[in-house]
């Protein structure tokens, strides 16, 4: 397993809320900058970035469709289910994992994170879409703000 040397900063979920809303607001700001020198070239930069800083601090698996300031700062893809909405039915009585029993629940860990965080916090309760497999190792800052995270052409949450 990858060593997450920062992820002790996971135990300060509004100082991460925080740092997600100024790196979103700084990466608006750039929108036009990163259109003129293209996207593609801007993600190219940014990719190697994002892996290693998200893969320290969240053990971020590079899905491309990031989600963590909806879920307590606190990435679902370490999950081992990899559930995108969680948490399944297995919670162990002591808030563990039923695969990893040593392990704390993923989601449990982002429902108590997300309680700190006083901006994104509510939308815990948000469902999320399904991942589109097409964008892992893309980059998501990228994704974001071209609006190709959201827009993955995929179709649900409609009902006959
Ligand atoms: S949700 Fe995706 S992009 Fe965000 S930290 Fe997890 S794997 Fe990385």
């Amino acid at each position: 397993m990858r060593r997450r040397w920062l992820s002790v900063l996971q135990r300060y979920p509004h100082l991460l809320e925080w740092g997600y809303r100024v790196t979103l607001a700084m990466f608006r700001g750039l929108r036009p900058l990163m259109a003129r020198l293209g996207y593609n070239r801007v993600a190219r930069l940014l990719v190697p970035v994002e892996r290693w800083s998200k893969g320290a601090i969240f053990g971020c698996q590079m899905c491309g469709q990031c989600t963590l300031h909806a879920t307590g700062m606190t990435c679902p893809m370490t999950c081992p289910k990899n559930l995108r909405n969680g948490p399944c039915g297995g919670v162990r009585p002591n808030g563990h994992c039923e695969v990893i029993p040593e392990m704390p629940c993923v989601w449990v860990q982002a429902y108590e994170r997300s309680q700190h965080m006083p901006i994104f916090g509510p939308e815990i309760r948000h469902i999320q879409p399904p991942l589109d497999h097409r964008l892992a190792g893309t980059s998501a800052w990228v994704n974001l703000i071209t609006g190709r995270a959201q827009d993955t052409g995929i179709v649900w949450g409609e009902h006959e």
